[in-house]
């Protein structure tokens, strides 16, 4: 069979060029008599891996030599309470910014362990837009500010970051990792799971500037500790050997490409697809404010149940899969991450307009 346009909001598509590399390399990784599954994570083949992904990761992301990479396991969930765990270490207090369930879990588990305060949120529309903060919304003793940058089930995203004064701002990527530059000065701690836009399912990246490392808290599980992932090069037990191995491959495919600022624009153009129609749409609209829209992420509804159903029906039988939105959101959502090609969304885009004029 062909393969499907897989507009999952995750694990997601991985690019056709990286599949074929790793079952390439599968049975015996350049040469060394195994597969990269099979190999010790001790050996020095598989040291110079994770050297090299952590290396190309720096390049692309332009991360400056303070900051220590970690590739880790838990998903972005477990972060939910290391971070907690490892930063709420001084006045105990920590500043969220509620836009999304991802946000209502990271701070529902900060609860458990200080004095979190929801500082701003936009449930009051479902989600449907970033709310405005200032300063002078975050307590300026707080340890550190919290937002998820790209809010994955209702497509938002944080255009312009919060301004928390001197409070360390920390923030989930997970859904637009390497979608586009960033710059992670202005960040004490970026993270994200792996299978929206990086590798499969099985990897945390946590991105933190070296010095606030140190100071987890006494009851914080071995594990949990980011001090003790970074003072052992991510080695300190078994890391995913494997996931490692596919993300150093999709780091390589986003370099031959150009880099993220090629990669903004590749993403800038298949959304606009996406958008453009929604706004012109009798039929079809999107549920979020233009202005905080984002690439990645792209929910839809039509204004009845019946249609939203026939359309996912119809789409599915034609090879636009996974294209069902959040239970929380209802209708559609279309997650067009790095490796979703153009002619995915061109080609959706021409059934959307198809099935439109056919059910008009
Ligand atoms: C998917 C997602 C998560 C959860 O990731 P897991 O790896 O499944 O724990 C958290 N935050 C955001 C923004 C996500 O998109």
């Amino acid at each position: 069979m062909s393969r499907v346009y897989n507009f999952s909001a995750g694990p997601s598509m991985l690019p056709e060029e990286v599949l074929k590399k790793a079952a390439d390399e599968m049975m015996d990784y350049q040469g060394c008599g195994q597969s990269v599954m099979e190999m010790s994570h001790r050996s020095k083949v598989y040291q110079s891996i994770i050297d090299e992904a952590e290396a190309i990761l720096r390049r692309l992301m332009n991360i400056p030599e303070n900051y220590k990479v970690m590739f880790l396991q838990g998903g972005a969930s477990t972060q939910f309470a290391a971070i907690p765990l490892n930063f709420m270490n001084g006045s105990g207090k920590a500043d969220y910014i509620i836009t999304g369930q991802w946000a209502k879990k990271a701070f529902a588990e900060a609860q458990k362990y200080g004095d979190a305060k929801a500082v701003a949120s936009s449930a009051d529309k479902t989600f449907s837009y970033i709310p405005k903060t200032n300063r002078s919304d975050f307590r300026e003793d707080a340890d550190y500010a919290y937002i998820c940058m790209n809010n994955t089930i209702y497509g938002t995203v944080f255009k312009e970051l919060p301004d928390t004064g001197d409070v360390p701002l920390i923030a989930d990527i997970s859904s637009c990792f390497l979608s586009e530059p960033i710059d992670v000065s202005k960040f004490a701690v970026i993270y994200g799971g792996a299978q929206k836009n990086v590798a499969p399912a099985g990897l945390t990246i946590v991105i933190a500037r070296e010095d606030l490392l140190g100071n987890a808290r006494d009851i914080t599980p071995t594990m949990l500790d980011y001090k003790i992932h970074a003072d052992n090069g991510s080695m300190y037990n078994t890391p995913p050997c494997y996931t490692i191995y596919i993300c150093k491959l999709v780091l390589e495919w986003i370099e031959k490409l150009g880099g993220l600022e090629k990669m903004k624009e590749r993403n800038e153009k298949k959304a606009k697809i996406l958008y453009d129609f929604l706004d012109s749409s009798k039929m079809f609209r999107g549920t979020v404010v233009p202005e905080d829209r984002s690439l990645m992420n792209v929910p839809f509804v039509t204004d009845s149940e019946e249609l939203n159903a026939k359309f996912i029906k119809e789409a599915t039988e034609l090879g636009f899969v996974n294209l069902k939105g959040h239970r929380t959101v209802g209708g559609m959502r279309a997650s067009i991450y790095n490796a979703m090609p153009i002619e995915g969304v061109e080609k959706l885009v021409e059934f959307m307009k198809k099935f439109e004029a056919e059910n008009a």
